[in-house]
């Protein structure tokens, strides 16, 4: 009998910042004809990953989308909610509780450093590398340092198998720190690629003894000093099926106000420490304060180049999220508050 090899995918119950867990299941089967429909249920020891109490501690895994792994042969990656015994949803289990919407779209703008031996890939032993200004974008071995180029077009690839909407790559601002992109539609999809492709670029790195460092500003530094180094974002863009089809000044007015009514409930599920990089410098505003302006890289919410002189149609760029935000939370976030605003 031929054998499938499935990677259960689930996020854990450590908080602020939930990890990404993984293992294997090996079952019978016809890779080629296996479907979602025919993944079972599976479950972990939930009190080794602070999901349960040790007398009670199986966690059910429902898989929720299925990808061909290429690292493997005759492989998946199972993306997996976690479920009590009595078959609710897991606290911690973010995916199930959002409000979802198929007509609204998700660019996710995945900002994140390459780790290694306590500091930024390409970072000297003692101290810093030249202030920023060469790295974003950049090309050669003194901007963006050993291997990294490698594995960004390694993972580039593996998401494409995947049949992941990876939409682009590129190096950032600074020394070390790189970004992806990726689109989807509903709240659900577009999370759960994004979720994988944190999963295919961490498991990628480990071979090379390189770490994933999500967290917003893990290289603190004052401004205007060699020592000044940018945070990484999750800018997430959006568009509803009424703004990219009929759009205009009302309806956009009408949803930059909710937006500005709910600033707390946002900035709640836009990921741990970001008042260390909401600062109103880097190309990010205040935490404390909510804004949008037309290609304003300084806004809480941007408006594209041409979103005006199309008549206020297409999508918008909420620049608030970071880095190691949860996208099922914010995605869910997003549409719950364009929920509140009516076409009408
Ligand atoms: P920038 O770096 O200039 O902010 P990027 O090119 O990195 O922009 O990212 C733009 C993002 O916008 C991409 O993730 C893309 O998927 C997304 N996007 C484009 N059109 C739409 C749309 N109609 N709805 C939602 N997201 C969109
Ligand atoms: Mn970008
Ligand atoms: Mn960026
Ligand atoms: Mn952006």
């Amino acid at each position: 009998m031929a054998k499938i090899k499935l990677e259960y995918i689930w996020l854990d119950g450590y908080t602020p910042l939930a990890s990404l867990r993984s293992k294997t299941k090996i079952i019978d089967g016809d890779a080629a004809k296996l479907k979602l429909e025919g993944v079972p249920v599976w479950g972990f020891d939930g009190s080794s990953t602070q999901q349960a109490e040790g007398k009670s501690s199986d966690i059910l895994l429902k898989p929720v989308a299925l990808y061909p792994d290429a690292t493997r042969k005759s492989a998946f990656l199972v993306m997996s909610e976690t479920l009590l015994h009595t078959g609710a949803p897991h606290p911690s289990n973010s995916r199930a509780t959002i409000a979802d919407d198929p007509d609204t779209w998700f660019g996710f703008e995945q900002e994140y450093f390459f780790w290694q031996n306590g500091a930024p890939l390409g970072f000297p032993k003692e101290g810093f590398p030249a202030p920023q200004g060469p790295y974003y974008t950049g090309v050669g071995y003194r901007n963006v340092g050993p291997i990294a180029r490698q594995l960004v077009e390694e993972h580039i690839d593996l998401c494409i198998a995947a049949g992941i909407n990876i939409e682009g790559i590129n190096a950032e601002v600074a020394k070390g720190q790189w970004e992806f992109q990726i689109f989807g539609k509903g709240s659900k999809t577009a999370a759960d690629q994004m979720w994988v492709a944190r999963y295919l670029m961490t498991r990628l790195c480990e071979p090379h003894g390189i770490d994933i460092e999500w967290r917003c500003k893990p290289v603190l530094g004052a401004f205007n000093a060699p020592l000044d180094w940018n945070g990484s974002g999750m800018h997430t863009n959006f568009s509803t099926k009424y703004l990219r089809e009929v759009g205009g000044k009302e309806y956009f007015d009408k949803l930059m106000a909710a937006f500005a009514k709910h600033v707390d409930e946002h900035i709640a599920v836009y990921g741990p420490e970001n008042h260390l990089r909401l600062t109103g410098l880097h190309e990010t505003q205040s935490i404390d304060k909510f804004n949008y302006g037309l290609s304003d890289r300084g806004a809480s919410v941007r408006m594209p180049v041409n979103f005006v002189k199309d008549g206020y149609k297409g999508y918008l760029e909420d620049r608030r999220p970071n880095s190691a935000a949860d996208p099922y939370l914010v995605a869910g976030r997003i549409i719950k508050t364009i929920q509140t605003v009516t076409t009408k």
